[in-house]
């Protein structure tokens, strides 16, 4: 958070990143090509999700370890209650303050293999993300954020009840917020004031919102099934158009349709007031580069 006021201080609007961990030898290669770009980039912070595998764990908290150790980001790792028992999250935590990690993003986590599945608590672990905020709270001097819904959370009967319990969650000790990505602003924006109505001092956290470059639109589609997050018709016409009828969609054109559309969403949440903007990058810099230098976001000389 302090990062964002130092960004901000510059007068350049902060701007921060997410990796996912690499599955193998190549795929931590490309991690580290993208780690490289956004480094000449200097994004207030760079997150790590975590997966539910157990190699891909251990992998996990190392690379995020290797980011704080050689690099000048600033790595914030996720961390997820599903399938850990309370010691094992202990144990976790440890690991990352040996390694200099003081930030984590507090999730619950979805059931492994179908995310909308049963989710079943681990018999010695937590249930709810806010739960696991106060374990954190308790083990030491960590920066907190969690996850926010524009659409609402998936499980949560209405929104009424979801801001309830999102504001909660801020009030376990969370710093501030990063949102699910998301294709309607006005989504965004109905969160931000329905937070804000129902506890101002929560409402005043930063609440992060999460874009994603679409640089495809069948992998889009499958993914905003997997996030439960809604494409608007408006933009899934301009991208239809744009991937045309053949039997391949046009990657180009799609791409050039989903970089300008990051874009004017970037342009809006920008003119509303949003603290930074938080991309989902898949470990990949470029498309996500082309959206910052369209909002002048990239430092002078990069
Ligand atoms: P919670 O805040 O615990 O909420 C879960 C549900 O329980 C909600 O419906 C909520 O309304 C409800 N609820 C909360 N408190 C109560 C209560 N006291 N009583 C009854 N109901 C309650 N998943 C991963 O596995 N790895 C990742 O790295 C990862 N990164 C993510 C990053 C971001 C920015 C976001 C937005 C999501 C990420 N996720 C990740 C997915 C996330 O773990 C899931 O969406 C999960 O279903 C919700 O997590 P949560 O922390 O919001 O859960």
């Amino acid at each position: 958070l302090d990062r964002l006021d130092a960004v901000r201080a510059e007068g350049r609007m902060p701007f921060s990143v997410e990796f996912m961990p690499p599955r193998d030898e190549e795929g931590e290669a490309r991690l580290w090509r993208a780690v490289r770009t956004f480094e000449r980039m200097d994004p207030a912070f760079v997150s790590m999700t975590y997966g539910a595998g157990g190699s891909t764990r251990d992998r996990t908290v190392r690379v995020t370890g290797e980011i704080a150790e050689t690099t000048t980001l600033l790595p914030v790792a996720h961390l997820t209650a599903v399938n850990h028992s309370i010691s094992e999250l202990r144990a976790l935590m440890g690991s990352y303050a040996d390694q200099d990690v003081r930030n984590v993003l507090v999730l619950r986590g979805d059931p492994p293999g179908d995310p909308l599945g049963k989710w079943v608590r681990h018999p010695a672990g937590l249930k709810y993300a806010s739960e696991v905020v106060e374990l954190v709270r308790e083990l030491g001097d960590f920066h907190v954020g969690v996850a926010a819904f524009p659409e609402g959370h998936h499980r949560s009967p209405d929104l009424d009840t979801d801001v309830r319990y999102f504001a909660n969650k801020l009030r376990a000790g969370a710093d501030y917020s990063i949102t699910q990505m998301f294709f309607d602003v006005d989504d965004y924006l109905r969160l931000r004031d329905a937070v804000a109505a129902a506890d101002p001092e929560q409402g005043a956290k930063p609440l992060i919102p999460g874009i994603m470059p679409i640089t495809s639109l069948k992998s889009v589609v499958r993914m905003a099934e997997l996030s439960n997050a809604k494409i608007p018709e408006a933009m899934r016409a301009e991208l239809r158009a744009a991937a045309g009828d053949g039997p391949e969609e046009n990657r180009a054109a799609v791409r050039a349709v989903g970089i300008d559309i990051a874009t004017r969403m970037g342009e809006r949440l920008i003119a509303e007031g949003a603290p930074a903007l938080h991309f989902c990058t898949l470990n990949f810099a470029k498309a996500t580069s082309e959206v910052l230098e369209n909002l002048g976001m990239l430092p002078v000389g990069v």
